[in-house]
């Protein structure tokens, strides 16, 4: 991914977490506060302090399950001519695993990371030769195809 997609990603980012904040603090405040001032006249000082508990124990519970499935569909990469590769044949590159920027002919074997200002040649393991990226992807993808 260019460097300008990921700033504008990670601004994106950044502005929908401060939009939810704002909306959980105006949730909070203006629903939240008053039906607990209402409930606290109805029940038990121990009765709420349970439902709160119960509360907050769901809410952890919910939140180490969302980060657990995070973590299992996050993209696993595939080591493969010297680079990582995901499921959609993108190259990564193999010191910082970012995306990588190519090709300029059908029968390049460099791909350009942004982030190590370098190029990197594919090479084939077994042979120690240079592999253009389209042969290195037809390649990947059987591997991937038979996972
Ligand atoms: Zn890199």
């Amino acid at each position: 991914m260019p460097l300008l997609k990921q700033y504008q990603s990670r601004i994106l980012e950044n502005a929908l977490m401060t939009t939810v904040g704002f909306f959980l603090l105006y949730v909070g405040k203006n629903l939240l506060l008053p039906v607990l001032k209402m409930v606290e006249k109805e029940v038990s000082p121990s009765t709420l302090m349970t439902t709160i508990i119960l509360l907050l124990v769901i809410l952890v519970m919910g939140l180490a399950y969302t980060i657990s499935l995070l973590k299992k569909y996050k993209t696993k990469l595939l080591y493969l001519f010297g680079v990582y590769w995901n499921n959609k044949l993108q190259i990564y590159c193999p010191v910082c695993k970012n995306p990588t920027m190519y090709e300029k002919s059908s029968k390049d074997c460099d791909v350009y990371c942004v982030k190590c200002q370098k190029e990197i040649r594919l090479r084939n393991e077994e042979n120690h030769s240079n592999i253009p990226i389209h042969e290195a992807k037809k390649i990947v993808k059987e591997k991937l195809s038979k996972n």
